[in-house]
C-alpha cells in the first residue's frame, strides 16, 4: 500500500480500503493460511519530515489450533497500529505494505486454540480426541503433583 505524501492536506488524510491477502506471504508461515483482505482504516499525517500513520488493521485468516493442530477460520485484528515513516521535502510515497505485514503477523496469537473447549490430540497415540476418543491408558494414577501435595502437610 502506497500513500502518496503530497497529496495529503495539512490537517491530514483518512484512508479505508482493502489489501490482498497477499501481501501477508502466508506460503512462508507455517500456522497461518488463506487470508483474506487485509482491512485497514487509517489515518496519515506530515509532522515535519515523517509521515506518521496510525489506524486499524484485519484480516480474516485460518490459523493451526495448537491442540489439536487443525485450521480453524479467525479474524486477527491490530487496534494500535502506528508507524513514522521518514518523509523528507520532496518525497512522493511512503510504502507500508511491509509494515502492515509485519504488524499483522506480530498479533496473530502464539498459542491459538480452536475452540476453548478443544480437547487436542492424544500425547500417546494422536488421536483427535474432539473427533473420537482412544483405549490409550489415562494417567489418572497418583501424579508428581499429587505426591508433592501429600508433601505439603
Ligand atoms: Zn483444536
Ligand atoms: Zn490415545
Amino acid at each position: 500500500m502506497k500513500i502518496l505524501v503530497a497529496r495529503i492536506p495539512e490537517e491530514g488524510s483518512n484512508y479505508e480500503g482493502d489489501e490482498p491477502g497477499a501481501i501477508l506471504h502466508a506460503e512462508e508461515e507455517q500456522f497461518l493460511r488463506n487470508p483474506g483482505d487485509v482491512h485497514y482504516k487509517l489515518y496519515a499525517q506530515r509532522v515535519s519530515e515523517e509521515l506518521v500513520i496510525r489506524g486499524e488493521l484485519n484480516v480474516d485468516v485460518e490459523l493451526q489450533c495448537a491442540r489439536c493442530a487443525e485450521f480453524f477460520s479467525t479474524r486477527v485484528g491490530v487496534s494500535d497500529f502506528l508507524r513514522a515513516c521518514p518523509a523528507p521535502e520532496g518525497t512522493d510515497s511512503v510504502d507500508i505494505t511491509e509494515d502492515l505485514r509485519e504488524e499483522i503477523l506480530l498479533h496473530v496469537p502464539g498459542f491459538p486454540v480452536c475452540s476453548e473447549a478443544c480437547k487436542g490430540v492424544c500425547a500417546q497415540c494422536g488421536t483427535d480426541l474432539n473427533k473420537s476418543s482412544c483405549a490409550c491408558e489415562k494417567d489418572e494414577g497418583p501424579s508428581a503433583w499429587s505426591a508433592l501435595d501429600e508433601l505439603n502437610l
